[in-house]
């Protein structure tokens, strides 16, 4: 997920929502769309939510082109009106464009935040809107809370023309990706990188490379995307999360991610790497 080309961010609408906005209205986790047929799911527009009756609080997010863009929080109880259904957010994936998903994912984040940031975590007063940017604060003790984002490492360590992909436990049967894991407080992300590998497959690596980035709303990390390159230690797993790790010869990998996931784009674009070099 990334900012759409043409989307402008912002905060506090400066009008009224018009019948055409992007409408992402979301039920607990689970976000509307039309659906025409067994196929199809299309992301509504704040018309359509008014001709179905649903209404609940709308939060801004910007504007794409001339269209406004809001996320909806339904109420637990909304009805699926007919010709609609609730879907989650990967149910998107190759259905809507690509930059209506990119908001959707942005729209959940918003009220993940607005749902869980409604009392200050110091004092329990009700927290309110600052209104020059995207936070809530506190009127009675100052304090001010920001939309929760969590930094979290990848990493795809090479030796020669072999790659490290490793299996969590919650993974589908037979599919190895490349390692990751949150950042902990006072590191930076390559140290993140180093501790992660050493701890999840006891292996040390160098050559700590930038790849690239990708927002992901489930529920909120920033995935920071590395290659490295093997530097000592045999593989030994850490049994609680890892399943399984292994070196994969180029041409020979196992199943991995699908290819909306960075890890997928980490993984090809190093294989591409390894097999022109
Ligand atoms: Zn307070």
């Amino acid at each position: 997920m990334y900012t759409p080309p043409g989307f402008v961010p912002a905060h506090a609408p400066s009008a009224a929502l018009a019948g055409d906005a992007h409408a992402f209205a979301f039920r607990g986790d689970q976000v509307l769309a039309l659906a025409p047929d067994a196929e199809t799911l299309i992301l509504p527009r704040h018309d359509d939510l008014a001709a179905a009756g649903l209404s609940g609080n709308a939060h801004f997010l910007g504007m794409l082109g001339t269209r406004a863009c809001a996320a909806i929080d339904l109420p637990d109880d909304a009805p699926e009106p007919a010709g609609m259904r609730y879907v989650g957010l990967r149910a998107l994936f190759f259905k809507v464009p690509d930059e209506l998903l990119a908001l959707a994912a942005r729209a959940f984040q918003i009220v993940d935040f607005e749902r869980n940031h409604r009392f200050c975590g110091h004092c329990g007063v009700r927290l309110r809107a600052r209104s020059r940017e995207r936070a809530k604060e506190c009127p009675s003790c100052g304090l001010v809370a920001y939309p929760r984002i969590s930094p979290a490492m990848m990493v795809l360590v090479t030796r020669g023309r072999e790659l490290l992909l490793a299996r969590a436990h919650r993974f589908a049967p037979g599919m190895f990706s490349a390692l990751a894991g949150f950042v902990e407080p006072g590191e930076t992300i390559e140290d993140c990188v180093r501790r992660e590998v050493h701890e999840e497959v006891g292996v040390d690596v160098t050559d700590i490379t930038y790849f690239a980035s990708q927002s992901w709303a489930f529920p909120h990390s920033l995935m920071i995307a590395f290659t490295a390159t093997y530097a000592g230690g045999e593989i030994r797993l850490e049994d609680e999360e890892i399943a399984d790790a292994r070196w994969f010869p180029v041409d020979a990998l196992p199943k991995l991610p699908m290819s909306v996931s960075i890890a997928r784009r980490l993984i090809d674009a190093t294989v591409m790497r390894l097999r022109g070099g």
